[in-house]
């Protein structure tokens, strides 16, 4: 993709910039990267990019993190644009780091907000339904939250409670492209369950977190499933389309096969880092180069656990650097050992041992190269 042009500049890791590009038939699209907790932090994440599509009609795909209200409406203003000019908000996914400020900004709104027909699920509360979830008493998005209790601070709750009252004016359901429409939809469950790509005029592609530069996002569990059924719009809630590492494979394999590819290519996180753009130039090179990161992650888990069965705290330990283990990274780094074990799991590859069935051992097959595998096919070297 031809490189955008950075209208305001910022941080070296993105962090306050705005950009420009101009598709083929002279839309100007603008990228702004609001500021993300996460900055400078071991499990560096980079802002999140929200994106601005200033065509017939205008269109912001995100709203960045909680708490920056005020950076998003300055960020917009230097795009000539005010959110009483919006005339929708999309939003990829129900992450507080993509959809935060959202109920800040509802009152200065003329437009509509769309959203997966999931995302209605995931912003509610269901305090009744219990079925084994982490964290019954959170919104959707948070019952199989990872974050140790001193992560969940007072602002997390009052994002969550004003987040609850947001009212989805378009509920996006599977791939859909409206009439007449220069948007089209691609449903990418796996990171989130409600997760969306937003394809536009058949050249640009907003991925959202479902594929990044340079990092992979996490997948859910797909043990998420059997917690969050009864929560989810009935014709997701009888098999497990939507969590876990497999679907999320699935959903990249879907990226791969998209006709014509996008060529320009706008992810969530990263395209701007270390100084410099980090732009995907093949959606399918790069969604390629992801499911393979998976089957290596998976190939080591094996090693590890060929020399010497193990919990997942051990995998952990000698799968990531020690670096990545402080801070909440100990059960990120757990619970992204999680989705791979329970693919090979499923794939009979390993089992569970041990008194209280929390060691993985492994069985001698690899049958997850053929499963994750048949996704990869011949997506680029
Ligand atoms: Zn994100």
């Amino acid at each position: 993709m031809k490189t955008p042009e950075i209208i305001v500049s910022g941080k070296s890791n993105g962090e306050g910039i705005v950009l420009r590009y101009r598709t083929a038939r002279g839309t100007d699209i603008f990228g702004l990267a609001v500021p993300n907790i996460y900055s400078n932090t071991e499990w560096d994440l980079g802002p999140t990019w929200c994106y601005l599509i200033a065509g017939r009609e205008t269109s912001l795909i995100d709203t960045g993190r909680f708490g920056n209200y005020a950076v998003l409406e300055s960020m917009l203003r230097s795009t000539g644009k005010v959110f009483s000019d919006i005339d929708r908000i999309i939003l990829t996914h129900s992450h507080e780091d993509h959809d935060g400020n959202l109920a800040e900004i509802l009152p200065s709104i003329k437009g509509e907000i769309w959203a997966h027909s999931i995302y209605r699920q995931m912003i509610s509360y269901h305090p009744d339904i219990k079925d084994g979830a982490r964290h019954p008493e959170l919104p959707g998005s948070c019952r199989h939250c990872i974050m140790p209790e001193k992560f969940r601070s007072s602002t997390c709750v009052q994002y969550h409670q004003r987040r609850s009252l947001v009212d989805i004016d378009f509920a996006i359901d599977s791939d859909q492209r409206r009439p007449g429409d220069s948007l089209s939809f691609m449903f990418t469950p796996g990171h989130s369950p409600d997760a969306i790509c937003v394809v536009f005029e058949g050249e640009v592609i907003f991925t959202g977190d479902t594929l990044l530069p340079g990092i992979t996002p996490h997948p859910t569990l797909s043990g998420a499933f059997e917690a969050n059924r009864r929560i989810l719009p009935d014709s997701y809630s009888y098999e497990n389309t939507v969590y876990g590492l497999i679907n999320y494979i699935k959903s990249l394999d879907k990226l791969a096969g998209l006709t014509p590819q996008p060529t320009a290519i706008f992810p969530g996180h990263r395209l701007f880092y270390n100084d410099g753009f980090n732009l995907i130039h093949s959606l399918y090179g790069r969604a390629g180069e992801i499911i393979r990161f998976h089957i290596d992650r998976c190939r080591d888990i094996l090693r590890i656990i060929d020399a010497k069965p193990a919990g997942l705290d051990g995998i952990a330990f000698q799968h990531f650097p020690a670096s990545s283990l402080v801070g909440a990274g100990k059960s990120m780094a757990r619970d992204e050992v999680m989705a791979h074990v329970e693919v090979m799991e499923k794939c009979g590859d390993v089992c569970w041992i041990g008194e209280n069935r929390d060691i993985v051992q492994s069985t001698g097959s690899n049958n997850f190269l053929n499963v994750i595998g048949a996704y990869l096919q011949d997506k680029g070297k």
